[in-house]
């Protein structure tokens, strides 16, 4: 490799340690973020909005700060996915976001021996800020996939709800892949997703980048579009560049020419992003905590996406459903639907995981943003 990570677990190799009780932080962490926002927050509206608007698809602003009209749901089931936690309502995209996981979820099977994927978290109805993880998936063109394999049965409502995820790091390591659950297959799902060209980003935990890095040796072009970042160490992030002719969205840079296997990768593996706050000066005033995002801090227009007109009935809008969503037509039959009627209405207070945040490893205390 071009830089010396042997080098920097040696001399960071405590770190592990202070990783560890990182970990322990970022539980509170996830709670603080979890806390039930007030009534009138961009949170609770968007999050509060069961159906997408009418009209054409735009996604309206940035990824992590925006919302979107049009959306389309991707089926609860195709012949080569399944999309979980039915509850959060979370499976609204911009339709080149949808089309892009059904082609996907196809190639997958077909070209890197992979049963079929799992579907996380893709937006709410209108987009914007949700109601607990995530800073971005604001504008449906974000959208999380397990690292777990699809099975070949139909999974329950109830497990699709409570199916936990599994991490592809090693429990008593810092940022290491663990080579008992990593598979090649895996390796080849990540680079055909990144094949696409209308795919910009696809982040990963910088364990599994630097596992990519040290290992793929096929064509490396696409690698650099693997981006390092915390947590995603048990499904991965595909994020699509704005759609042609979207006025409205912003675009975000382009990633930096090359693999990507380099100092922005280094730097995960030293202590600057984990190093803990420096305490206060005495006598200081505590800092202020941040102040929620309101409707006002979003686009201008997604006030008014709040306020339009609903498609009539979920089903409507369901990609290769009745409606004019377009795509070719998906499995979207009278077993999701029921698998849809018998999954809770409200997400469950044990609902731990909130998509982003690992489930063992460390979390920096200063989280860098996703580049
Ligand atoms: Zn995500």
């Amino acid at each position: 490799m071009a830089f010396g990570f042997t080098q920097a677990f040696r001399t960071f190799g405590r770190l592990a340690l202070a990783g560890a009780i990182g970990a322990g932080l970022a539980a509170g962490d996830v709670g603080a973020e979890q806390k039930t926002p007030s009534p009138g927050s961009a949170k609770a509206l968007f999050g509060g909005a069961s159906l997408p608007t009418q009209g054409p698809a735009q996604p309206i602003g940035f990824y992590a700060k925006g919302c979107m009209t049009g959306a389309v749901a991707l089926p609860t089931d195709g012949p080569t996915w399944q999309a979980m936690r039915l509850s959060r309502n979370r499976r609204w995209g911009n339709p080149a976001m949808i089309a892009l996981l059904e082609r996907f979820s196809q190639d997958a099977v077909k070209y890197a021996g992979w049963p079929g994927i799992l579907v996380g978290d893709i937006a709410q109805p209108r987009g914007g800020p949700m109601l607990n993880g995530h800073s971005s998936h604001q504008i449906g063109l974000d959208a999380d996939i397990w690292f777990t394999p699809m099975p070949s049965r139909r999974l329950t409502a109830e497990e699709r709800q409570y199916l936990p995820f599994t991490t592809m790091l090693q429990k008593n390591k810092f940022l290491t892949v663990d080579p008992k659950v990593w598979t090649e297959s895996r390796a080849r799902l990540l680079m055909l997703a990144a094949s696409y060209p209308q795919v910009e980003r696809i982040f990963v935990n910088p364990a599994i980048k630097k596992k990519m890095c040290d290992t793929w040796t096929g064509d490396r072009t696409n690698l650099g579009k693997l981006r390092p970042i915390y947590g995603h160490d048990s499904h991965f992030h595909i994020r699509i560049k704005c759609p042609p002719g979207a006025a409205g969205c912003t675009p975000q840079a382009p990633v930096p020419a090359g693999d990507g296997c380099d100092k922005s990768l280094a730097y995960w593996f030293t202590p600057a992003p984990w190093a803990p706050p420096k305490p206060p000066k005495p006598g200081a005033k505590p800092p202020k905590p941040p102040r929620e995002m309101m409707v006002s801090d979003l686009p201008k227009a997604c006030a008014a996406v709040l306020d339009a007109a609903s498609v009539t009935s979920m089903q409507a809008a369901t990609y290769g459903g009745s409606s004019a969503a377009g795509g070719p037509s998906a499995a979207s039959g009278p077993s999701a639907a029921s698998a849809l009627a018998a999954a809770p209405t409200a997400a469950p207070a044990t609902d731990d995981d909130d998509g982003e945040l690992p489930d063992v490893g460390p979390v920096p205390n200063d989280k860098p943003a996703m580049q």
